[in-house]
């Protein structure tokens, strides 16, 4: 049951979900593409499935990545993404600040931004429930704050957990917020 609404949006990290680290180099298998780009050896880290299978998914997807419009240049030809909306990060600020003192993450703020209202679900390695809590509070639908273990990277169960909510969200009739 799709109505006409949008798609949720999902917002995407990079370093953790895409790229996995933290264990010993060797554990990771690298992948060859057609498209190599020069630069960052790490990008080899990143399994081509990721793209099948990230467009699968019922959203609208967004990078959310201190890549910035590099994902697109690097990532997405990779794995087989079309170019995607990238998340511009606001100039630090005194807000910044604050934030950072209350333990929230300094994307939170931003992505509730950039959701303008919208349902979303984002996915990153540094996510915790300060984050939780402030977009419940900040973020008048819902919300996944989904949370990578780095060192794996997003694995068939994150996947199953993402679809599920992402599937559930989409159906859902759209509430007005009050
Ligand atoms: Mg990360």
């Amino acid at each position: 049951m799709m109505g006409t609404a949008r798609p949720p949006l999902l917002f995407l990290d990079v370093d953790g979900p895409l790229i996995p680290f933290g264990a010993a180099p060797q554990q990771y298998p690298t992948y060859e593409t057609h498209h190599q780009s020069p630069g960052n050896p790490l990008l080899a880290r990143i399994n081509p499935e990721h793209g099948r299978r990230l467009m699968g998914l019922p959203c609208e997807l967004v990078w959310a990545t201190t890549w910035m419009t590099d994902a697109n240049e690097c990532i997405c030809p990779r794995i087989g993404l079309p170019q995607l909306a990238v998340v511009t990060w606001p100039e630090p600020s005194d807000l910044d600040e604050q934030d950072a003192r209350d333990g929230m993450h300094w994307k939170t703020r931003a992505l509730v931004d950039w959701a303008a209202g919208r349902p979303f679900a984002w996915v990153d390695d540094e996510i915790t429930d300060v984050d939780r809590a402030w977009v419940s509070a900040h973020h008048s639908r819902q919300a996944l704050l989904y949370r990578v273990d780095p060192r794996q990277g997003l694995t068939d169960a994150d996947y199953a957990a993402l679809n599920e909510w992402l599937h559930r969200t989409y159906g859902a009739p759209s509430q007005t917020a009050s």
